[in-house]
């Protein structure tokens, strides 16, 4: 009931050579046309891929933006200026941003709404560590990453959530299709009992962490995961044009 999603997050990886390499290996695949997909590169490549990528198939996406609109923030890019520059997506809320740049729960619903505001559609991450889930608080701290962006968000028509367990980001230790399948129908139930059946009938709720060519069509079985966000393998054109072609 809603487009399947795959989001390739190339994170702080890339040279001109390599940019340029991925470009061409991502237009020379073929997308599902029921698919949408994402690239987010770093901004430094941003207008580079914007002019060179088949906007047929992909679309862009930053990794990251500014709390607020334009001003004194050296630095920083902001939800407007992305926008301005035809950017439509933004991720928000990454786990190494949460984890390297003390990005709180609040932080991060207030950049969500923000973004959106500005015009942007967000991809908001949640996800516990390994710690929270052996120690059985992870529905209580995805309970919290979610509350704040449901205190915040008004319209969710442009929002996908991406689930990442921090345990399976950049591990190879992919969440196995069910440990994944419990936690999406649980985010969609909190959605449904928070904000209603018709946000979460369209409510893509992605799974991130090692996805790969290998693990992605049995993820995409299952019957609450709407897509992928997708970081190492996001980076070869082939793979990540594979698991575009997940659910077909
Ligand atoms: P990996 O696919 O490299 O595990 O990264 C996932 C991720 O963090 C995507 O945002």
């Amino acid at each position: 009931n809603a487009k399947f999603f795959v989001g390739g997050n190339w994170k702080c990886n890339g040279s001109v050579a390599s940019v340029r390499t991925l470009v061409d290996e991502l237009n020379s695949g073929s997308v599902p046309s029921g698919v949408e997909v994402v690239c987010a590169p770093p901004f430094i490549y941003i207008d580079y891929v914007m002019q060179h990528l088949d906007k047929d198939k992909y679309q862009l996406s930053a990794q990251n933006c500014w709390i607020s609109g334009n001003g004194a923030y050296t630095g920083e890019v902001s939800a407007e200026q992305l926008h301005d520059f035809g950017v439509p997506w933004v991720i928000l809320g990454h786990s190494e941003r949460r984890s390297l740049c003390g990005e709180s729960n609040a932080t991060v619903a207030k950049k969500t709404a923000h973004a959106l505001a500005a015009g942007l559609g967000v991809i908001a991450c949640v996800g516990e560590t390994l710690d929270q889930r052996n120690s059985g608080s992870m529905f209580q701290v995805l309970d919290g990453q979610m509350q704040a962006l449901v205190d915040e968000v008004k319209d969710w028509s442009k929002v996908v959530i991406a689930y990442e367990p921090v345990w399976a980001i950049g591990t190879g230790v992919v969440a196995t299709p069910e440990q994944a399948q419990e936690v999406h129908a649980y985010l969609r139930q909190f959605c449904q009992s928070k904000l209603g059946f018709g946000v979460t009938d369209t409510l893509r709720i992605i799974y991130g962490g090692s996805v790969n060519d290998a693990n992605c069509k049995e993820l995409a079985l299952m019957e609450d995961i709407d897509g992928f966000l997708v970081g190492g393998a996001s980076l070869k054109g082939s793979s990540f044009v594979t698991i575009c072609n997940a659910a077909g």
